[in-house]
């Protein structure tokens, strides 16, 4: 029986993807993503849910930019979807429109989404951005700068307080903010009770898109921009719209009167925190261990947005992606193994 290239290779692909189950299915899956350097060459798309999924054909924001500067560059969390990457460099663009000179982005995801061995329960999709709340300023930070600098808090006494600092906050700051919540792919801006609260104190006009900007604990020192399900990624898990409205009333009073207060010291003892369950790489969608044992690019630089006469261009997907795509589609989907197995295995592949 005669087999054609890509059948074959179709095969093996679904078979690392086997493999991966039986010997790693245990393994904590922040390990296994955050061992990886580069994404995988693959058409994009996501798989699974803001806290639990991954990224495949993920590329990254470039270090420098015309409106933006990277931080934190060991991170490596520089990556997401195209389209969130894209609308990360339009925003720092369009910011200079309402005042806000330049970006500085924050983490969105590891090459392939994914948990991670460090912070942050979302941004396993590469759907989600943190930028920080201080202003871009007018010289390049270097790369050690990159990691020490802090950010400023946007709350009185340096982040002590729940209300935001008069002395930091600026129309740029709500300008900002209104620009990525106005973007129509984004569903989400959380940004700190105190935040809200200054903007739906102060907001004059149209309110409409105020109901994406989410309250939230954290996020006085960076605000979370989070894109929903990119087209054609079909094993996306949707997260339900906000409530309709500002979202200025009964809601952001809960923050005040119980959300940000300390909770109640109680005589007993407290008793020891059982430790968070580990995501594993059985809790993930399936697609996700083809995602893992998917080949990388030549480069980072292979996979990373550039600019063109101060015109951001995302890398297009190689010739390699493509083919790697069409071997790979008949596993993203969770669809059961063929029967057929060449014999061998698999190794040089997976
Ligand atoms: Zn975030």
């Amino acid at each position: 029986m005669a087999h054609s290239k890509p059948l074959i290779a179709s095969i093996l692909l679904a078979m690392c993807g086997c493999l991966i189950s039986t010997a790693q299915a245990q393994v904590p899956a922040k390990k296994l993503f955050g061992a990886k350097k580069l994404p995988a060459v693959l058409k994009p798309a996501v798989h699974g849910f803001y806290n639990k999924g991954c990224v495949q054909g993920a590329v990254a924001v470039p270090i420098d930019g015309p409106n933006h500067q990277a931080m934190r560059l060991s991170r490596n969390r520089r990556w997401g979807h195209p389209e969130l990457v894209e609308l990360v460099l339009r925003l720092a663009a369009d910011g200079k429109k309402v005042g806000w000179n330049g970006l500085l982005v924050g983490d969105l995801s590891q090459p392939r989404g994914g948990p991670m061995l460090s912070g942050h329960a979302s941004h396993q999709l590469g759907l989600d951005a943190d930028v920080w709340l201080n202003p871009m300023p007018d010289k390049r930070y270097s790369r050690g700068q990159r990691e020490r600098v802090s950010a400023r808090s946007m709350l009185q006494r340096n982040g002590k307080g729940m209300f935001v600092d008069e002395k930091v906050w600026t129309e740029g700051h709500a300008g900002v903010i209104r620009t990525a919540a106005s973007y129509s792919n984004v569903e989400r801006v959380l940004v700190h009770p105190g935040i809200k609260k200054k903007l739906c104190d102060t907001v004059k006009g149209d309110r409409s898109w105020m109901s994406k900007v989410r309250p939230y604990w954290g996020h006085h020192y960076h605000m979370h921009i989070r894109i929903g399900c990119p087209a054609g990624s079909t094993n996306c898990r949707r997260q339900a719209a906000p409530p309709k409205g500002d979202g200025c009333g009964g809601a952001l009073k809960w923050w005040f009167d119980v959300g940000l207060r300390p909770p109640k010291k109680t005589k007993r003892p407290a008793k020891p925190a059982k430790p968070k369950p580990q995501i594993r790489l059985k809790d993930l969608p399936r697609a996700c261990r083809v995602v893992l044992s998917a080949a990388e690019p030549e480069n980072e630089l292979a996979a990373t947005a550039k600019f063109v006469n101060n015109i951001a261009v995302l890398p297009k997907p190689t010739p390699a992606a493509a083919a790697a795509n069409r071997v790979a589609a008949g596993t993203a989907a969770d669809v059961p193994l063929p029967k057929f197995r060449p014999a061998g295995s698999c190794t040089g592949l997976c």
